[in-house]
């Protein structure tokens, strides 16, 4: 075991399936031509461009021309929520989101703030759960946008999309969802769901770095965000990334196509995980949603720990996980959303996420958690206030 490593920062990005990648490999040179180009070679690469465009529309449940392939997630983020800001400013200026979105969303309300928009950054329970009536309440005669992320990058946390869909749709307000974690977790049908604008990334689940899309449901108020060439129908210039939309395509489809096999064996890792780990470890805490959370996302608070060190110790004996406590390294602030469910500054930097994908097994758990029971204890040997508290005299 301890030759090969163990990979567990899905969540971060996932490895590239190799039917992903064998079905991008003709686009880097065979078929290279601009898909904007009307002779042949062109057309081939507009075809596959096509094709990629219709699985992601079957993948969310919506037509293929409301499907904009993006450079990215966060690109899409921006685009969806900006634009929408820009072209019903004569409606209102007044923008929902909630305190625990990934910063593409969060720094660009931020940003939105800064040339005159509202924002209002609802809270989140200790699960990290918003409610639908909240976000009810919040609306106001010129709220123009809701945006909610579908599912937390950080604590798995599954927010209820179907019933701010229903709200956003009876009040009138556009309603945009980052579904990046979300995509071939959980089934999502933009229709059913009443969203307007959906967030995707391909790197998430077994595709692309560099490869994401925004659907934008027919008639909704968005100008381009990338203004040049005519691409993407006069909404996102720039000469396409053929092969990168084409792995796009390729792994959406099988994201989609075993969501239920697929969550019922990570979910049964995740519970297990958690499960040992809390019994084993003392000064323990889950931090998120005990059901209502992604199949693969276990996020744990260990008290009297650095998680930095944790993760320099999880690494050393081949694991790659991530800290919940900082979103990119360097920054030393604790996450946002670790603040947001309520827990202290010490306990949000002794957080720890585990994000699981298929490839993974139930003899990786075993070892992930030997791993941290003797880490931890050497770490808690180490720690002063531990030995007050394990002796009773805190
Ligand atoms: C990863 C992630 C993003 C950013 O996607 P990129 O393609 O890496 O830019 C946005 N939102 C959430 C929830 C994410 O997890």
């Amino acid at each position: 075991m301890s030759n090969s490593r163990i990979y567990v920062d899905n969540s971060a990005t996932t490895p590239m399936k190799k039917e992903v990648l064998t079905s991008m490999l003709p686009y880097f040179s065979e078929i290279y031509g601009n898909p904007s180009s009307v002779y042949a070679e062109g057309r081939e690469a507009r075809k596959a461009v096509e094709l990629s465009r219709e699985k992601v529309a079957k993948a969310i449940g919506a037509q293929p021309n409301e499907i904009f392939f993006t450079g990215s997630g966060t690109e899409a983020d921006n685009w969806a929520i900006r634009m929408v800001a820009r072209a019903n400013k004569a409606k209102g200026n007044h923008i929902i989101t909630t305190a625990v979105e990934h910063h593409a969303v969060l720094h660009t309300c931020q940003e939105l703030e800064k040339d005159g928009f509202e924002v209002t950054y609802l809270p989140v329970d200790e699960f990290g759960m918003v409610s639908a009536e909240a976000v009810e309440n919040a609306i106001k005669d010129t709220t123009v946008l809701i945006t909610i992320m579908t599912a937390n990058n950080e604590i798995g946390t599954i927010m209820p999309i179907k019933e701010i869909g229903a709200i956003a749709k009876q009040h009138g307000v556009i309603f945009h969802t980052d579904a990046v974690q979300a995509i071939g977790m959980i089934d999502i049908d933009v229709n059913d769901m009443n969203i307007d604008l959906l967030s995707l990334t391909g790197h998430k689940f077994h595709g692309p770095k560099g490869s994401g899309a925004l659907y934008v449901r027919k008639g909704t108020k968005i100008g381009s965000f990338i203004t040049g060439g005519a691409q993407e129908r006069n909404k996102r210039a720039g000469t396409e990334n053929v092969a990168s939309i084409v792995g796009l395509g390729t792994a959406i489809e099988l994201a989609t196509s075993n969501i239920s096999e697929k969550t019922a064996k990570l979910s049964k890792m995740r519970d297990y995980l958690i499960n040992e780990i809390l019994e084993k470890i003392p000064y323990t805490r889950l931090n998120g949603h005990r059901t209502q959370r992604l199949a693969g996302n276990t996020n744990i608070s260990f008290e009297f720990i650095e998680g930095e060190s944790l993760l320099l110790m999880l690494d050393m004996k081949g694991i790659s996980a991530s800290s919940g406590s900082a979103c990119t390294s360097g920054s030393l602030d604790p996450s946002h959303v670790l603040l947001a469910i309520g827990l202290k500054h010490e306990i949000a930097h002794g957080s720890l996420r585990i994000s699981l994908s298929e490839d993974n097994t139930m003899e990786e758990m075993d070892y992930i958690v030997n791993s941290l029971i003797e880490i931890v204890g050497k770490l808690r040997a180490m720690s002063p206030l531990y030995e007050k508290v394990s002796k009773g005299n805190a």
